[in-house]
């Protein structure tokens, strides 16, 4: 008799956890992200409030992504879809916007700034550099609005998550106070690694690279590594013999001895430089996910700056 009460009572509890979570499920914001430490900031800020699906893989190029019928379901049943923005997502999420038809994400299709309630663009209030005279699309020119390659300053964290934060409670007024107090627990412990990784990076003020594509300026800002000169020919265009030689006459020229490839570009070319001009190589990722264990934005930032001092022989670790 005993047995039977207490089994009537687990099985009471369980139906009971199981509608619970039935309910507590479908109250639960749908957010798509595309960068994977966008994602990982979103279930931070988030919580057990929302369920973030992630687009696109840290070793991907953003440049380049491929799109699958997968996203559309994604998109077309989101609350939320939060983005990097300044175009960089231009292969693939104006698309698939559009295919999804859903009017609570919805983008402009022209500058891909929000206009559905449920945009969340992660470049707002960013000061951007790098931004071009004209506002074209030229040859080559796969940045139109500036530099969208802000994920690679550590320091844009907090301004990052703040925009998360706000956009979610946006399209989720009534939990707003939770969205905040996620909000200021990560800031508070992101904050001081910033400082921390500040003093880190001192020994790379001033050092002289070149990287493959130019995505490294907020890096540069955030380092104080001067990035001279660029691999790619342009933005987006493969390097050419020509522009190789005159890239190499200008590592001599001007003793440049740092080559930093983003993990997702051409090896080799890579080396080959290396080997002409004695300089080393710093693989760094450009989006969490890209180098192995670095899952989040914050061991994005500190793997970045350790594998460049790592390569400049200066990373108290090695
Ligand atoms: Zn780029």
């Amino acid at each position: 008799m005993k047995i039977r009460t207490l089994s009537l009572a687990l099985l009471t509890a369980m139906i009971w956890a199981a509608s619970f979570s039935r309910v507590y499920a479908a109250s639960q914001l749908r957010v798509v992200a595309t960068a994977p430490e966008l994602a990982d900031m979103t279930r931070r800020i988030g919580g057990e409030l929302v369920k973030v699906d992630g687009l696109v893989k840290g070793m991907e190029d953003i440049h380049q992504v491929v799109m699958r019928p997968s996203f559309v379901t994604k998109l077309n049943k989101a609350d939320a879809v939060v983005y990097l923005g300044l175009s960089i997502e231009h292969v693939f999420l104006p698309g698939l916007l559009d295919v999804a038809r859903n009017p609570g994400i919805r983008q402009d299709p022209d500058t891909q700034g929000c206009v559905g309630p449920g945009c969340i663009d992660c470049s707002e209030g960013l000061s951007v550099m790098e931004k071009p005279e004209t506002l074209s699309r030229a040859q080559g020119e796969i940045h139109p609005q500036g530099n969208p390659h802000y994920n690679l300053d550590p320091a844009e964290g907090p301004r990052i998550a703040r925009n998360i934060a706000k956009g979610l409670s946006r399209i989720d007024p009534a939990r707003g106070a939770d969205y905040e107090k996620n909000l200021k627990a990560y800031i508070a412990e992101l904050e001081p690694r910033i400082v921390q990784w500040r003093k880190l990076a001192a020994p790379l003020k001033g050092v002289k690279a070149v990287s493959f594509h130019k995505d490294v300026c907020y890096l540069g800002r955030f380092t104080g590594l001067e990035f001279v000169d660029t691999l790619e020919f342009k933005p987006g265009v493969a390097p050419t013999p020509g522009h190789l030689e005159t890239l190499i006459r200008k590592m001599r020229e001007q003793e440049i001895k740092l080559i930093v490839r983003e993990q997702q570009y051409d090896p080799q070319v890579c080396q080959w430089l290396a080997e002409k001009t004695g300089a080393k190589i710093a693989v760094i990722g450009t989006m969490a996910n890209a180098l192995p264990g670095a899952d989040t934005f914050e061991k994005l930032s500190e793997r970045n700056i350790r594998n460049l001092l790592a390569a400049i022989g200066k990373d108290p670790l090695f």
